[in-house]
């Protein structure tokens, strides 16, 4: 590589890093796997070590954790929470080994679960809870005391009168939150990526009855400092720590040798399914304290543990059926059905092909084997097809040249990629299309969720979003569940979107390309529907951030009769 695409390149990872760091440690809200974040990092670990002089001082290499949030109170640990160094392989895990040797010559080591949740320090004043910090960026954290205390097994108060400062793991065991993603589901609020971002999300309420709803717990791994020390090892501390109430994290054997230590990381990842929370990976460490002390520690991470982190798991599966999804824009998706398979904790059973271009360059056949894996911890993706499986009696998959739900014939994308229902009144458009209206991003219409709009649909009651708003209360109430009173609530929910404004009405109606931050610029610029409907392309192109393609989308859909007689229909309903 050149020099200046080397500089391009660690600005591009900078770039790329930050913001899914962001992402994850700031919205909880991760979009790609640990793995990926963890692979991209390392190769900018290694340009930056070659090439120091092109290291930007906004990179992420240079900061231990993550950002502490302005609305807790910052407080500074008393001995900083670091972070561990990776390794990725067997072999990595040697080159740690023969480091450590060099220094302190024949160890042992201690293999340990590596929880995957957010890091707490715990200090106690005469055995007494007293404070719980976040790690916040390792040096300052925030106080989340209140929100500790409701964790069960946080003990208040120790079976010894001592002043300690102990590390934890605070996460969310795996049925916690399977239940809080179906709770978030049924009130049509965003669900949690994975139990991480669920326990971060969690521990950082303001409000600490929402914290203790939510069932998180914690496993204790280290003492930070301690006025009482009278062992020789680690295994010793996590022995004396759990003699003063404390759940320290399950096992905690003794090895002699890397091998030995390896072993237990593989037996770590064969039952990892069945702990009932989530590790990442699990963490060797130097077990003798005075060994430790030697080996000593960097600015970011002792030199005396290491991270193991196994790759993203993968499992194989028989793909039983290919079904068509048609989609708001009656864009048709091919679906994958495959036998049930446990993946990082969860059963998974489907999982999208995308379009008929990534079904024909994987070469996927129903029948065959595939192998799958989660992406970003939780939506399951096909990565490849296990050839050597194929029986010759696997069936090709042909997408369909009828839509499946309306029968009318689907037009190609000019792309060749995307198969399109043309049919704006097929049922399958219309009900995403309601559904997408009525979303928490949109219209935000509570009660009214994706099964009650497919019974409104089916029963004849509706066949566009405007027929919303003249739905009555005896229609309701010939639908599966509804009360005088859920009836009346939702049809006060659907009566108040009235009110939800220009960029909410914008974005609802679907107009291709327009999401929410343009709908947004055009709701400033134009204040109201009719300003827009005559607005030409100059008007619109004249906005920041607006191209040929957003100009056009707009354009399109209010010169379409059939889009602007049901925005009358809608305003003369309002
Ligand atoms: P880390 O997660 O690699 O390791 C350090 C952490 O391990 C410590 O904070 C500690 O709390 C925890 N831990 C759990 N069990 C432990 C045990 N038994 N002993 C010691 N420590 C234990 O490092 P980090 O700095 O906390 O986080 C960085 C990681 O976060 C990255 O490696 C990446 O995987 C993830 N990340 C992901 C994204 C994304 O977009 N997916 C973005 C940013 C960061």
């Amino acid at each position: 590589m050149t020099k200046e695409n080397t500089k391009k390149r660690i600005a591009e990872l900078v770039d790329t890093l930050n913001y899914h760091s962001k992402k994850y440690y700031v919205y909880d809200s991760p979009e790609i796997s640990d793995y990926e974040y963890d692979m991209l990092m390392r190769e900018l670990k290694t340009l930056e070590e070659n090439h120091p002089e092109l290291k930007l001082s906004h990179s992420p290499t240079q900061r231990v954790g993550d950002v502490p949030l302005s609305y807790f109170e910052e407080i500074e640990h008393e001995v900083p929470l670091k972070s561990l160094q990776d390794v990725f392989s067997f072999g990595e895990l040697v080159e740690f080994d023969e480091r450590v040797k060099k220094s302190v010559g024949d160890t042992q080591y201690v293999v340990e679960l590596k929880i995957d949740g957010l890091s707490v320090a715990l200090e106690y004043k005469n055995g007494i809870f007293f404070r719980g910090l976040t790690r916040g960026n390792g040096i300052v954290g925030e106080d989340v005391t209140s929100n500790i205390r409701t964790i069960s097994s946080v003990p208040l108060k120790l079976e010894k009168e001592i002043d300690i400062t102990v590390r934890g793991e605070v996460f969310m065991p795996r049925a916690s939150f399977e239940a809080l993603n179906k709770k978030q589901e049924a009130e049509e609020k965003q669900l949690f990526a994975n139990p991480r971002n669920a326990a971060a999300g969690s521990l950082r309420q303001l409000d600490s009855s929402v914290t203790a709803s939510r069932n998180l717990d914690i496993f204790i791994f280290n003492i930070q400092k301690c006025d009482f020390y009278n062992f020789e090892t680690h295994s010793q501390s996590l022995d004396f720590l759990k003699s003063l109430g404390f759940k320290v994290s399950p096992y905690y054997n003794v090895y002699n040798s890397i091998s030995s230590a390896f072993n237990e990381i593989e037996r770590f990842d064969e039952i990892r399914d069945s702990l009932g929370f989530d590790i990442d990976g699990a963490v060797v460490k130097v077990n003798s304290l005075a060994d430790r002390l030697k080996l000593g520690e960097t600015v970011k991470v002792p030199r005396w543990a290491a991270a193991y982190k196994y790759p993203p798991e993968q499992k194989p599966t028989v793909l039983k059926d290919i079904v068509i999804q048609v989609g708001r824009t009656g864009v048709l998706t091919p679906n994958a059905l495959f036998s049930p398979v446990v993946l990082a904790g969860t059963t998974v059973t489907k999982a999208t092909l995308h379009n008929r271009n990534f079904i024909k360059d994987l070469d996927i056949m129903i029948g065959d084997t595939v192998i799958v894996q989660k992406a970003g911890e939780i939506i399951p993706e096909v990565v490849r097809v296990d050839k050597s499986k194929r029986t010759g009696t696997e069936i090709s998959f042909v997408m369909p040249d009828k839509c499946p739900v309306c029968e009318t014939e689907v037009v190609v994308d000019p792309s060749g990629a995307a198969v399109r229902c043309p049919n704006d009144l097929c049922p399958a458009k219309v009900h995403r299309k309601i559904i997408h209206y009525a979303s928490k991003e949109a219209m935000n219409i509570e009660g009214l969720g994706p099964s009650i709009i497919e019974q409104l649909i089916d029963n004849h009651l509706i066949s566009d979003v405007a027929d919303l708003y003249s739905l009555k209360k005896e229609q309701f109430l010939t639908l599966d569940g509804f009360a005088d009173v859920s009836a009346i609530k939702t049809i006060n929910s659907i009566q108040n979107s009235k009110t939800a404004g220009l960029d909410r009405l914008l974005f609802g109606l679907g107009i291709r390309n327009i999401g929410q931050k343009a709908a947004k610029l055009l709701a400033k610029r134009f204040g109201n529907i009719d300003a827009l409907i005559s607005a030409n392309f100059e008007d619109i192109i004249d906005i920041e951030d607006f191209g040929d393609t957003s100009t056009n989308a707009v354009l399109d859909y209010f010169t379409d009769p059939e889009n602007i007689k049901l925005i009358e229909k809608e305003y003369s309903s309002v």
